[in-house]
């Protein structure tokens, strides 16, 4: 099958002298590019793999059967619906034509005078990509209700099991990584093996189910302050979490995980290995051929364009920016929305023949919840821990969930799980064997 062009100019194919901007990713970054796009005389085409935004911060509730998928996702058709000049491509980027200004979609051409790449990350095993098959990482929701799937079916496999060796391994929970994800992980399966599946079986007893937090470094959520990694480590540990700091993950295979410590290599039988442990970058350098770095993110000027390249822009967790101290910004939801607004005004004065100063970047603060009344917040000027951190912590993440009826379940199942402990997705979904 031979290539072809798209020649449509998107939803006003009038003026054909208007720019056409392509946004590849609806994720934070590229969402907050075209929603700042809505009033420019361009034709913007949002191009993604899914046909939905996913909000990623709380996917660890979906894989602990919290919440269900459609809690945090939403049709991106339905955000940009309302803008005129605005379309939505369903398709998998498989590369960029620089010289020829097209993205291209397996066969098919998607042509540019501006490029917006945002496609995201997704998880890296440091080289060891076959732990991936026994060790899932959470970046998709495939991934979350395939890690729920694992938790549940545990659970299910240990009450019918008559080897108390096996029972045992399917009762412990490995997450590898102590930053925001695992730390988050670690305390939502507590809750949930030692409070909400306590009275559900018969043979086994869900409180005694292990569950393991592994951390290379010498404290969990190395991005925040001591105390507040102090703080977080308290409370995993009050729900039931074993938090093993300084220790390495050598091996990941069907049965447990190998490790090395200060005092030597050891191995943890289990049978449920989560992987939350690091991220690379989307393959964008591959499509773009410019060097990439350690994580594979692409370096950008100080208005976040590729060097040489004015028309192409990287954004987002694809992006190696800069920030004030010289340190890469770090990969989170609101450095990819602020870049996304920024590419947006700098092409509205493009457009309009107006210059735009470089991006700067606002930290407004980092936030981890632990369990389900429990959270640390540190906003640089403020630190917070406990029962009002997780208000807050509540309260923010409900604000920047897209769409009415999500934030209205999404604030009803936690109420209702704050109340009650009840997790009510708990549904196994694809093989049960
Ligand atoms: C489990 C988890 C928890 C997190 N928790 C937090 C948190 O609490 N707070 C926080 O601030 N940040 C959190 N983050 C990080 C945050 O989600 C990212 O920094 C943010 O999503 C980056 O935005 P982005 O636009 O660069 O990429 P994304 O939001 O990941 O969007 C990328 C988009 O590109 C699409 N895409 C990728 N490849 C292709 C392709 N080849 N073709 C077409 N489309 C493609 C994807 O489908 C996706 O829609 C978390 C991330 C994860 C995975």
């Amino acid at each position: 099958m031979g290539t072809h062009a798209d020649s449509s100019r998107g939803p006003v194919d009038a003026d054909p002298v208007r720019p056409r901007i392509v946004i590849l990713g609806g994720g934070f970054g590229g969402l907050s590019a075209a929603k700042g796009l809505r009033r420019v005389p361009a034709d913007v085409t949002v191009i993604d793999r899914h046909n939905y935004h996913l909000f990623q911060p709380l996917l660890y509730q979906v894989a602990t059967a919290g919440l269900s998928p459609a809690d945090i996702a939403y049709p991106i058709r339905s955000i940009v619906g309302g803008q005129a000049n605005t379309r939505v491509l369903l398709g998998r980027v498989t590369g960029i034509d620089r010289e020829g200004r097209c993205v291209l979609l397996g066969d098919r051409r998607i042509p540019y005078d501006y490029l917006v790449v945002a496609t995201g990350a997704r998880h890296a095993y440091f080289g060891h990509d076959e732990w991936e098959a026994v060790a899932p990482g959470l970046k998709k929701i495939e991934d979350a209700t395939d890690i729920r799937r694992r938790i549940l079916l545990a659970f299910e496999r240990a009450e019918t099991t008559e080897d108390e060796t096996q029972r045992r391994r399917l009762l412990t929970f490995v997450i590898v990584g102590g930053g925001p994800t695992g730390v988050e992980l670690a305390g939502a399966i507590a809750e949930l093996a030692h409070r909400a599946l306590a009275a559900d079986f018969r043979s086994i007893n869900p409180r005694e189910a292990r569950i393991i937090l592994v951390e290379a470094g010498a404290r969990v959520l190395p991005a925040m302050k001591p105390t507040l990694s102090d703080n977080a480590l308290r409370a995993l540990e009050k729900l039931g979490v074993e938090v093993r700091l300084g220790t390495m993950v050598t091996g990941c295979d069907a049965e447990g995980v190998d490790i090395r410590h200060g005092e030597g290599d050891d191995r943890i039988a289990s049978e449920c290995i989560i992987w939350a442990a690091g991220v690379a970058a989307s393959p964008a350098a591959k499509w773009l051929e410019v060097p990439a770095d350690r994580v594979g993110r692409v370096a950008v000027e100080a208005d976040l364009s590729l060097p040489g390249r004015p028309e192409i822009f990287v954004i987002g967790d694809t992006a190696l920016v800069l920030g004030r101290e010289g340190k890469p910004l770090p990969g989170i939801a609101p450095a990819a929305k602020q870049q996304g607004a920024y590419v947006a005004k700098l092409l509205r004065n493009r457009i309009a023949g107006k210059p735009t100063a470089p991006f700067r970047y606002r930290h407004r603060g980092d936030l981890a919840t632990i369990g389900r009344k429990s959270a640390v917040v540190d906003f640089g000027w403020i630190r917070l821990k406990g029962t009002l951190a997780w208000l807050l912590w509540s309260a923010a993440h409900i604000y920047f969930l897209i769409g009415f009826r999500n934030r209205l379940f999404v604030a009803l199942s936690w109420l209702w799980a704050y109340a009650t402990f009840h997790r009510g997705a708990r549904l196994i979904t694809g093989s049960t064997s």
